[in-house]
């Protein structure tokens, strides 16, 4: 199966020209072995089964529907690839096969550097576990993560992209380094309004951002169903608000868990640009639909990014990182 994986076209911001990894670039990394959950869908409430397995150097992230014969099981977890963003962000390919809610595993994968994977799946939603990233993290890190042979691409935000929807906004900037900000301001008591950024290296994702889970109100919870979504939500895998309060008996894992876990979504929709991020974020009340219309935006124009190899010391603070090589240039 690896080898029709391994045919999936190059996603198409991508260099068209390989870039030739040198000892001193910083590399591609992919997962050591493979590693299985299984769990419930939070919009089907479908039980699903699956497995994180290794890929190979430039293939970047895959689901491959393990229910489903032939090349149609395959769909490439990019920006182009997305579908339906209502309360999710679900990608399908050109055979109407689709997977679910897929942004809180690739948050994690993203928080992990993991650039490659094949991720099996036996249905079409991604199991919700706890609502947050915490437990693909806690995968990730059982099975381990390897350098491979290949160069990493970085996406340098060359200028600044900005896109808007009435009160809402997502903006990419140029920056040395992957950092997000995200505002919110609900009309609820026990959200309000929130703001939180942070710069993403070292073990920031992990710390301050995996453990957000997702949010919901409990007055909306009949309404969503009627329309096929939430179907899986519980206590168990989501915030939910009732009456200007916190109904989860244990509260909160962060004062500002809803604020956290907008940007913990949107660390997951921007690594559908199909490598990390040098660039600042930065939403106010976005959501995946808005999310993923920056992408698009972005790549509508070559002028406003580039994708960069980077030597590992300009991975460093900004204050220490020596000026950028570049050794790609957009194709
Ligand atoms: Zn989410």
């Amino acid at each position: 199966m690896l080898a029709s994986i391994a045919a999936v076209p190059a996603p198409v911001a991508a260099p068209v020209t390989a870039i030739a990894a040198s000892t001193a670039a910083v590399r591609q990394k992919t997962l050591k072995t493979s590693i299985g959950c299984s769990g419930i869908g939070l919009h089907s409430g479908a039980r699903v089964a699956m497995t994180l397995k290794p890929g190979q150097p430039d293939c970047g992230i895959v689901f491959h529907r393990t229910d489903i014969a032939g090349a149609g099981a395959v769909i490439p977890a990019r920006w182009d690839s997305v579908g339906d963003t209502r309360l999710n962000t679900c990608v399908a390919n050109g055979k109407g096969v689709v997977v679910r809610t897929i942004e809180h595993l690739m948050a994690a994968l993203a928080g992990s550097g993991v650039d490659n994977a094949v991720i099996e799946i036996n249905g079409p939603e991604v199991p919700v576990m706890d609502g947050s990233a915490a437990p693909f993290l806690f995968l990730i890190e059982c099975a381990g993560v390897v350098e491979q042979s290949a160069a990493r691409r970085h996406l340098e935000i060359r200028r600044p992209v900005v896109v808007k929807d009435g009160e809402k906004m997502a903006m990419l900037t140029p920056s040395r380094g992957f950092g997000v900000s995200f505002e919110i301001d609900f009309d609820s008591a026990a959200i309000a309004r929130q703001s939180f950024g942070l710069a993403l290296r070292g073990g920031a994702f992990k710390t301050q951002i995996s453990r957000a889970r997702t949010f919901g109100f409990e007055h909306e919870v009949h309404q969503l169903r009627a329309a096929g979504l939430a179907r899986g939500g519980s206590l168990d895998n989501a915030v939910v608000i009732g009456e200007g309060r916190v109904l989860n008996e244990e509260g909160l894992r962060y004062e500002d868990e809803f604020v956290r876990h907008k940007i913990l979504d949107a660390v997951g929709d921007l690594y559908l640009a199909g490598g990390p991020i040098l660039g600042q974020f930065r939403g106010v009340r976005s959501g995946h639909a808005l999310n993923n219309r920056l992408l698009a935006e972005l790549f509508s124009d070559r002028a406003n990014y580039e994708w960069v190899v980077l030597e590992p010391a300009m991975l460093e603070p900004v204050a220490e990182a020596p000026a950028r090589r570049r050794v790609a240039a957009n194709a």
